[in-house]
């Protein structure tokens, strides 16, 4: 509870900050700043809310609406108040508008009734959805071939209305370039009026649609062709309307919509704390990802077996790690009971691949051996080709795993002990919900990292049959990040259609471009 004394001692202050627009990471360096400070964030329907990760868990989050020709959650009078109310509670208000909040965002409206009730304030530019728009259709606004002036405009005015704020005769052709946010509902209007007031019928015409997201959707024509193009395509709002010769260039440097996965949406069933590299990997191509976690990870609910084999680590001439979760969970055992790396002295370390070794660099170790292939069977070649005969090998690893590494080992005279650090356990999530998104046909390819993530996915879809699962899986590519988690997807019949020849997210990656690529 806020007490009179700290609401004397400290005054609120309200930030209005443009939040970009769509991609979340188009906001500025000052917005995200002030976003991490927040203690109350008013956002609208074009913020996205991407955005909000970046709140404190314990700010207060106001959803103000504001979906174009939609009721509205709250009216700009309920906002304006709203921002009012909290600044003189003291509070570190960001109102986060989309684009920028003074390009025909009414946050002057809001500033205005701020400096009227005395509300300390701020404002932080944005990038405005028109610059945005055209940017990522691929359209300089301007040129020095094709023109030297740019107007913004909005095309909400109600087209019935006598006088128009907006001097048609004089902006028909009296910018080169015209970008108009608001006009989707209006736009046969526009191009009338733009038409009749001079501007030639031939000029090209973009409509962008969701620019700067995963969801873009640009249409091209010229003022003749754009109205019944727009109808066909089914363009909504939010979009832009960019007219003028510039809209040419699209042609050499349309760039977003061309990255190799733009327009592909892809599922990915890692868990949580895993699934972030993947995605980045494969957003940065494109791709609009899903995150369904299958899986989760927590640690063994008993240490003893590993707390018994770190009391006598001296006697190990191996220890072996066969992934990064195993390491992350080892080490934060061996830290707990006051150790650290320097007490695995003497001991020679292996990693099962590259990602693996890297982290335990982290800790202070530089790994003895990596297999060529990053298996567990590549691992224990490799390990058999230096012999281990007589060796004692500690392997801390999932409480459920594959037994070959530790029995193979032990088959070429190896004492190979296997200490549990963490288990994978299913995550109960929601079928009703995995099973819409696969019957609307919205995914075009599942990735799987380790065998869990298929048999839970499986599990959780659970179908009843092969039939079943056939249809829920219709049109819907697999990616297999290597040959066990492949044989778990084929055992279960279904067909792979990638798997790359290095077992790493990365050479995943690259194989799911190269995949649609070539398709
Ligand atoms: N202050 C905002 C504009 C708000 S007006 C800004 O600076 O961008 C709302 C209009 O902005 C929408 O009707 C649409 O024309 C445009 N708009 C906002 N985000 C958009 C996006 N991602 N793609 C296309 N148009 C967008």
């Amino acid at each position: 509870m806020m007490t009179e004394q700290t609401k004397k001692t400290r005054p609120g202050k309200v930030y209005l900050v443009g939040a970009g627009p769509g991609d979340p990471g188009l906001i500025t360096l000052r917005g995200k700043y002030l976003l991490e400070r927040a203690e109350v964030v008013v956002y609208d329907y074009l913020a996205t809310p991407k955005l909000l990760k970046y709140v404190p868990k314990d700010a207060h989050l106001i959803y103000a609406g504001k979906k174009g020709g939609t009721k509205h959650t709250h009216t700009q009078e309920e906002i304006n108040q709203m921002l009012v109310d909290w600044g003189r509670q003291g509070k570190m208000v960001v109102r986060l508008k989309g684009g920028d909040p003074f390009i025909f965002g009414r946050g002057g409206e809001e500033i205005e009734q701020l400096a009227a009730a005395g509300v300390a304030f701020e404002v932080v530019p944005g990038v405005t959805s028109a610059t945005a728009a055209a940017t990522y259709a691929g359209i300089p606004i301007t040129h020095r071939e094709y023109t030297a002036s740019v107007a913004f405009l909005t095309g909400h005015e109600d087209p019935t209305k006598k006088d128009s704020n907006i001097d048609w005769p004089k902006l028909a052709t009296g910018a080169g370039t015209l970008v108009i946010y608001m006009g989707i509902k209006n736009l046969p209007t526009i191009v009338h009026n733009l038409v009749s007031n001079g501007r030639d019928p031939q000029t090209p015409v973009a409509v962008v649609r969701w620019a700067s997201t995963p969801e873009q959707h640009s249409v091209i024509g010229t003022l003749e062709t754009i109205v019944e193009k727009v109808r066909v395509e089914g363009i909504k709002p939010p979009a832009l309307i960019v007219v003028g010769e510039v809209v040419k260039l699209r042609d050499t440097i349309d760039w977003f919509e061309k990255r190799p996965l733009f327009g592909k949406k892809i599922m990915v069933t890692r868990t949580r704390e895993q699934a972030s590299e993947l995605v980045a990997g494969l957003e940065e191509d494109g791709a609009s990802c899903l995150e369904f976690s299958t899986i989760h990870l927590k640690p063994v609910d008993s240490y003893e077996i590993l707390d018994g084999e770190l009391e006598r680590i001296d006697e190990y001439h191996w220890l072996l790690f066969t992934s990064i979760n195993a390491v992350k969970y080892f080490f934060h055992r061996l830290h707990e009971r006051g150790m650290d790396s320097r007490d695995l002295k003497g001991v020679s370390v292996a990693a099962v691949g590259r990602a693996t070794g890297d982290l335990l660099l982290n800790y202070g170790i530089r790994v003895d051996l990596i297999p060529e292939t990053f298996t567990a069977e590549g691992l224990s070649e490799s390990l058999l080709d230096l012999g281990v005969e007589g060796r004692n090998i500690l392997i801390p690893r999932a409480l459920k795993a594959r037994e070959i590494l530790p029995e193979t080992l032990r088959g070429a005279g190896a004492q190979a002990m296997v200490a549990p650090v963490y288990q994978n356990v299913p995550v109960q999530g929601d079928r009703e919900k995995l099973r819409r998104i696969l019957e609307e046909g919205e995914i075009d390819m599942i990735t799987f990292t380790s065998s869990s993530t298929v048999t839970n996915f499986l599990a959780l879809l659970d179908a009843n049959d092969q039939e079943e699962m056939n249809m829920f899986l219709q049109g819907v590519k697999i990616a297999a990040i290597g040959p066990i988690t492949g044989k778990t997807v084929t055992d279960n019949g279904l067909k792979i259609d990638v798997q790359p020849d290095e077992y790493t997210i990365e050479a995943m990656n690259q194989a799911i471009v190269e995949f649609y690529s070539r398709e």
